[in-house]
């Protein structure tokens, strides 16, 4: 496969070890065009950065060494671990995202990007649990992806998450403990940011970004009984993987 050089000198001087790469972490540019994108990623004053970038037709550029951090993620939490920029490579995908007009992702980039994410999870042997959106790791701040992104798509190729179909049935459990047991589950899934016992202005936010991913169609901030069962079912799945 053809990665081109482009390269970001954004990134922290001190190297890693290749084996502290856990998370894949994907992104939208949220840019105007490919052009702005590249510049601003490049942009020594921007302090932001990327370790591959796919434009809208499918070329792909490393813009950082894997053994680099480079600066995508910002402040981020996934189960365990804060500050993922340390864990992840991070993969820009050239989108001009809400703010500029959200698009659909081609085909190109989308079937690039499954190349690319098959050769890291190989090299780097990434849990599938662990190829996140930005939003999924920063989930009061960030967006992106955002729901026009093919996660279901993905799982089928085995790189991500995913539930099973399931019959859609009334959810009988009381609000109070349907928000406890929610944000358990996800709690066990690796999402953070929240309290599981205590109510926050910042819940909606969270349940967004979970919805974002797994229930694009129904981004409310509530949680529906169709949100609460899927939570169910990804929380038991989550042991697995
Ligand atoms: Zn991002």
């Amino acid at each position: 496969m053809l990665i081109n050089l482009n390269k970001s000198l954004n990134y922290s001087k001190k190297s890693r070890k290749l084996k502290n790469i856990k998370f894949l972490i994907i992104h939208y540019t949220g840019m105007q065009s490919t052009r702005v994108s590249l510049q601003r990623l490049k942009n020594p004053k921007s302090k932001v950065s990327c370790h591959y970038f796919i434009t809208k037709n499918g070329v792909i550029y490393r813009m950082v060494e894997d053994n680099k951090v480079a600066w995508h993620a910002g402040k981020s939490k996934w189960k365990n671990k804060t500050n993922l920029n340390k864990y992840s490579l991070g993969i820009e995908i050239q989108n001009k995202g809400h703010q500029f007009g959200y698009e659909k992702f081609t085909k190109k980039q989308i079937s690039a990007l499954i190349q690319l994410l098959k050769i890291l999870v190989k090299k780097y042997k990434i849990k599938k649990n662990n190829i996140l959106g930005h939003s999924d790791v920063a989930p009061l701040r960030k967006i992106d992806p955002g729901e026009n992104f093919p996660w279901k798509l993905l799982s089928k190729k085995g790189l991500a998450l995913w539930y099973e179909n399931f019959k859609f049935k009334k959810n009988r459990n009381k609000s109070k403990m349907k928000r406890k047991i929610f944000f358990r589950n996800i709690h066990k899934i690796g999402y953070r940011f929240f309290n599981s016992s205590k109510k926050s202005k910042n819940d909606n936010m969270v349940i967004k970004s979970f919805q974002r991913r797994f229930l694009p169609r129904d981004i409310s901030g509530k949680i529906t009984d169709k949100t609460f069962k899927i939570s169910q079912l990804l929380a038991r799945k989550s042991n697995l993987t």
